[in-house]
Formats: structure tokens, sequence, C-alpha cells
């Protein structure tokens, strides 16, 4: 039987950040990984002689966690990220395009300024958007109950083109669900720490390498370096315990001890690992009330002086299936073009040939003088994240459970923040917190 103080279940951005916080604090500590890889959701994929990521990634400024957590891994978070200032373009083949550009002053009038100065919105549009963003900033927070995003952008007057060409691509964005099913309190949470608390956190920061290069392996040799354990290939099925409290993990070849465990997978996953706790039935029926929303990728290789037009490697689209696109020099991938497709849509009906056929003619129409592509790869994440719905606080877990030394880490976890890396990074350091705080009281 092998012997371990904490077991980590699961290898995501969460797992991965409650390892390096217990190995930094010098506990002992173990990962155990059902997947060859570690990553989760924002790992490396091959493409070609290349390294892609299971999906294209976005960092802003306001992930104070998980910068602060790339700089206790030794890493400078401006080498490993491009930081651009906010350049909000959305381009449409119908639609003038609407842009905004966030200034060099101090929130909000960084996005005040911009909002004067965007092209493609009337002075009514801006008028609307400026009047919300004063609300929000007095107000900071949704006082009411949980609505949807479009039921709240109804209430406070924004304009077709301000949901257009703003609300509904950065709801889809950030929330990945539909503007018409997504939780206005989640959002507003989103924009007050993205636009609200300092210019630089609306900074786009976008990877520099792939993602397992720019975190994952790196974390990999901070734990282990740190007598951390990372085991690959492991996947839990059981949870042991004894008299309410955890005891050990039960993997298909042997069962590993533990005075702690954090479960830290998906939700659906965390459920089926709580079948066997009775106690926790409620918890379990909690986790099963998630829902999710697919992300599809297309990636599209073009001869390599294909590039935006644009100073930021990324804009928006509307009127077309395709959201976002991701300018892949930035990631010394010259020609790689990423397309972001977010949440369910009539694409998820098209095989990989209609989808790279449809995006491709939608950036040919945009970017007239761009060459055919050569080759593309889609990759679908049909769980990419839980659907971020009117009312989903009342389903979101903490991080401590009623069993003691049990303990959850995920994106899920009710850190008032949608699906994203800085979730799933504040999640990790709660449950290492907690941890930390349960062992000094049982050694007292
Ligand atoms: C395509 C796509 C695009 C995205 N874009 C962005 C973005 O631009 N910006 C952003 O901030 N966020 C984005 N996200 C969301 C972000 O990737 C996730 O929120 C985050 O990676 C979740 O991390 P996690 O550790 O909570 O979960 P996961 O990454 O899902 O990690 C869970 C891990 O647990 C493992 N596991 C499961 N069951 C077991 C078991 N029984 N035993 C052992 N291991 C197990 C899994 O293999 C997995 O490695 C995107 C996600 C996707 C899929």
């Amino acid at each position: 039987m092998d012997s371990a103080k904490t077991i980590v279940i699961g290898g995501g951005w969460a797992g991965l950040a409650t390892m390096i916080e217990l190995s930094r604090q010098r506990q002992t500590a173990h990962l155990l990984e059902s997947a060859k890889q570690l990553g989760g959701r924002a790992r490396r994929v091959p493409f070609d002689k290349d390294s892609l990521d299971n999906g294209q990634h976005l960092l802003i400024g306001a992930y104070k966690q998980t910068l602060a957590l790339l700089k206790t891994i030794g890493l400078d978070s401006d080498t490993v990220l491009q930081r651009h200032t906010l350049d909000w373009q959305v381009f449409s083949p119908v639609h003038p395009r609407v842009q905004v550009h966030g200034y060099s002053a101090p929130a909000p009038f960084h996005l005040l300024a911009g909002l004067f100065t965007a092209r493609g919105l009337s002075w009514h549009d801006k008028y609307r958007a400026i009047v919300l963003g004063h609300k929000l900033w007095k107000e900071n927070s949704i006082a009411h109950q949980d609505i949807s995003v479009s039921d709240w952008l109804l209430l406070h007057q924004q304009t077709e083109t301000l949901s257009r060409a703003f609300w509904e691509p950065l709801c889809l964005a950030t929330l990945n669900t539909p503007i018409q099913e997504a939780s206005a309190k989640c959002f507003v949470r989103v924009l007050t720490d993205a636009f609200l608390e300092s210019a630089s956190a609306s900074n786009y920061l976008i990877p520099r390498q792939d993602l397992s290069g720019t975190f994952v392996d790196p974390a990999m040799t901070f734990i282990e370096k740190n007598a951390g354990r990372i085991s690959l290939a492991h996947r839990v099925e059981k949870i042991l315990l004894e008299n309410d409290r955890v005891i050990a993990v039960q993997c298909q070849d042997n069962v590993i001890e533990a005075d702690n465990i954090v479960i830290s997978t998906p939700p659906n996953q965390a459920a089926s690992l709580l079948s066997g706790i009775p106690q926790l039935s409620e918890l379990k029926r909690q986790l099963s009330a998630f829902s999710y929303h697919p992300i599809c990728t297309v990636y599209l290789r073009y001869p390599e002086h294909t590039r935006l037009p644009t100073a930021t490697p990324i804009i928006g689209m509307s009127d077309t299936l395709s959201q976002w696109v991701f300018d892949r020099r930035v990631c010394q991938q010259a020609g790689v073009i990423a397309v972001v497709v977010s949440s369910s849509g009539p694409h998820m009906g098209m095989d990989n040939e209609q989808l790279t056929a449809t995006v491709a003619s939608e950036l040919a129409h945009c970017f007239p003088d761009w060459p055919n592509h050569i080759s593309a790869k889609v990759i679908r994440e049909k769980r990419a994240t839980f659907a971020c719905h009117v009312g989903i606080d009342s389903i979101r877990p903490q991080t401590e459970t009623a069993i003691t030394g049990l303990f959850l880490a995920g994106d899920y976890v009710d850190t008032g923040y949608p699906a994203t890396l800085e979730g799933a990074v504040q999640s990790g350091l709660t449950a290492a917190t907690a941890i930390l705080k349960s062992n000094i009281t049982r050694a007292l």
C-alpha cells in the first residue's frame, strides 16, 4: 500500500493549482490523473508537426490568481503571455465594423474614452452603454434576483447594435452560454472585474506557446521539484471512508492512503466518485444537475504571410458562425488561424468538412486578399464548460464537504466566476488553503 497525506484527483488547472500550493507549503501531496497527460481542458494537442491547444484560450488581466500562480512557479507573466490593451473589433459581412479601443487611463475612464471614440456605434448606442457602465460602477453588483443576460440588457435599454456587437459576443466568450439563458449575476461579476477594477484588468493576455508549454509543463516541474508526486494514467474509481472521514482512494490496481482528498474533476465525474457515499447524496444530486455547453475550435493553416490586418491578434465576428478569430503568429505559428465557435448552434449539426468550409468562406469574405487554407483541424469539446445559466449559484458547491478530509476543486465550485482558467485556479488554491487549515486544526 502506498501512502500520501493529500491525494488530488484530476490534473487540470484546478488540480495543478492545489498541488503547487501544497508542495510550496511542503505538504505531502500526490496527484492522480486518469489521462496520459496533464492539463485537462486546457492542454496541448498535436497538429501536423506542430502543437495546438484542445481549444484556443484567452486570459485577461483580471485573472489575478492565475498570474500570481505563474509567478509562484517562477514564470514572468509578460514572458509567457503577450499583453494587449483592450481592442474590441467585431467584423460582420452585413454591418459596419465596431471598434472600441481601451485607452491608457485609470478605470473606468479607459473605457469611457474608448466608448466616446468607438467606431460603428451611434451616439445613442454610446449613451446607453455609458449609462449602464456608470450604473455598474456605482453599484458594483447586481442587487436583485438573478435574471437572464438578455432580460438584463432589455432592462437597461441596450440597443440592438450593442447587443449584437458587444454584449452577445462577450457573454458567449466569457460564460459560453447564450444570452437568453446566461446568468446576469455571473456576467456582471465578469464585467466589473474585467472593465471597472483597473485598466490593465481588461488587457488581453495571449499565451506565447501552447497551453502545456505556457503553464502545465512548468507546473509539473515545480511540483516534482518540491517533492509533490504525479501519476498519469491513474483513474480513481472510489473514495474510501471510515467513520465519516476519508482514508484512501481506490484506483484500478492499487489503494492509496490519504488524510485529505481533493476531487478536482468536472462535476459529472465528481458526482460519480461520490456514488458510494450516502452522506453526500444531496451534494451528488447538486453536481448531477450541472449541464454543459460545447466549444469548437477550427484551426486553419494558411501560407505563413497570412495575418489578421489588426494590431491585436484577435477579432470578433458577428452575423457569422465564426465568433472569435485568433492569429497564432503570437505562439510562433505564423499562418495558423484559430476560429472559435462557442456554445451550441447549427455548427453542431455539421460534419468537420462542412464546418471548416463555412468558417473558411466567412474568413474569405472578411479578408478577400487571403489565399486558400492549406490544412485544417477541428477540435470539438462537447462538455467544454458548465452552462452558466440563471440561478447557477444555487447548485455550485463550496470547497469543503460534510466528510472530514474531503474537498472539491474545479471551475464549477462556487467562486462566482464562470468556467474559466481563473475560476479553476481560484478553486484549487482555496482547496489547498482549506487543507492547510484543517491540518493545523487536526495537529492541535
Ligand atoms: C475549448 C475550450 C476553450 C476554452 N476557452 C477558455 C478561455 O479562453 N479562457 C478561459 O479562462 N477558460 C477557457 N476555457 C475553460 C477552461 O479551460 C476550464 O475552465 C478549465 O480548464 C477547467 O479546469 P479544471 O481543472 O476545473 O477541470 P479539467 O480541466 O476538466 O480537469 C479535470 C481533470 O480531471 C481528470 N479526471 C477526471 N476524472 C478522473 C478520475 N476519476 N481520476 C483521475 N483523474 C480524473 C481529467 O482527465 C482532467 O484532466 C475553455 C475550455 C475549453 C474546453
